[in-house]
């Protein structure tokens, strides 16, 4: 008999999907908090040509922050779609269980430990920009 809880989650899933739904909140309030952080500075209007290169210096890195938050929170619902799927805590790339150790760490995570820097060699290589998922 399989160990299931009464949502017919595997008990670990739904320890996971909490931690999940947590930071998806966190990352989500972050964007929210930047976007006003925007807005409050755009009332400034620049005065001369010294603030304005400020100013798109100052959105660059708006925008920089927010691409990061935004691949975070992409990470993230995958995650929480993968638990849904009953695909999560699965490698993507050998299909091996990602051990609890790692997922406690980064419980978004879509490979173990060994298919990770796998990857992350390869990016570093050039040989692949960022990992895409085949059936998208
Ligand atoms: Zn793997």
């Amino acid at each position: 008999m399989k160990i299931v809880n009464k949502n017919g989650q595997k008990p670990n899933h739904a320890r996971y999907r909490k931690v999940l739904e947590a930071k998806a909140e966190e990352v989500r309030r972050s964007m929210s908090a930047q976007k006003a952080a925007q807005v409050v500075a755009r009332l400034d209007v620049p005065s001369d040509e010294g603030d304005l290169s400020q100013q798109h210096h100052e959105e660059w890195i708006f925008l920089n922050r927010n691409t990061i938050d935004m691949k975070l929170l992409r990470e993230v619902s995958d995650a929480l779609h993968r638990i849904d799927q009953d695909t999560y805590g699965i490698c993507m790339e050998c299909d091996e269980p990602i051990s609890a150790k790692r997922l406690d760490a980064v419980p978004w995570a879509r490979f173990c430990v060994t298919c990770q820097e796998l990857i992350s060699t390869r990016i570093a290589d050039g040989e692949l920009v960022e990992y895409q998922e085949a059936d998208r």
